[in-house]
């Protein structure tokens, strides 16, 4: 029985359930340039993304009993709600910060009231908030940081992998050697071995050779680990 059963949410849940729902999910953006295009995220692609975002955070080494922070906004659902919805499923405690500086009270109580395992979604906004309050120098066990606050991560002792949005598709980076991860089942690189990005047919909407190379070194190795397609080293923009 999950915890949730004991709540006052199990009747609403179950009603959830029976009302028909289309395919679709929700409407995501990726960025194509300067241009943002909108796609569709179906459940299925949802329930994919948890998957899939559940095997790479237990590769990091969430289990149940952790607390992690994870730093995202409402707009950012369509790559951080699979997130967060797979450290839920882990049994993991989600303490959740927008990437904003006036967060830092809401941070400073989560981060002394809790031995927070990792971060996640570390940004350029708040993080040097949170290493200013030295709230970051003890008990983490890892941390994902946004290619932005790489910079500032690395200066950290602790292990770390980026998380990002390559086009309309969600990368982590696995905890072996810092290359970008993308889902395998729902992501192809093109044939080339150019850094594009093309949709699989398990996706609901079909995207084709996206350029996604401004996000990646050129020196990444197709295959590093089981964890999925692996695309390269992620890189901050300059
Ligand atoms: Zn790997």
């Amino acid at each position: 029985m999950s915890s949730v059963d004991l709540t006052t949410m199990a009747p609403i849940l179950e009603a959830l359930e029976a009302i028909p729902r289309s395919a679709e999910r929700c409407i995501a953006q990726y960025a194509d340039g300067e241009t943002l295009v909108d796609y569709v995220v179906s459940w299925s692609d949802w329930a994919d993304d948890i998957a899939w975002a559940q095997t790479v955070l237990a590769a990091w080494g969430v289990s149940a009993g952790d607390f992690v922070v994870v730093i995202s906004t409402g707009h950012e659902a369509a790559l951080y709600g699979p997130i967060i919805d797979a450290l839920n499923s882990l049994g993991a405690t989600v303490c959740p910060l927008e990437p904003a500086e006036f967060e830092i009270g809401r941070a400073g109580m989560f981060f002394r009231r809790f031995t927070i395992a990792a971060v996640i979604g570390l940004d350029s906004t708040l993080g040097p908030a949170l290493v200013r309050e030295g709230l970051l120098e003890s008990g983490l066990r890892f941390m994902l940081a946004r290619p932005e606050a790489a910079v500032l991560a690395a200066e950290l002792d602790v292990a770390q992998g980026v998380v990002t949005a390559l086009g309309p598709a969600l990368a982590l980076t696995c905890p072996d050697n810092g290359l970008a991860h993308v889902n395998g089942s729902a992501w192809i690189q093109s044939a080339s071995g150019r850094a594009e990005l093309s949709s699989r047919p398990i996706r609901h909407e079909s995207l084709s050779a996206l350029d996604v190379s401004g996000a990646l070194d050129a020196g990444g190795r197709p295959e590093c680990c089981s964890l999925g397609r692996s695309l390269g080293r992620l890189i901050a923009p300059s």
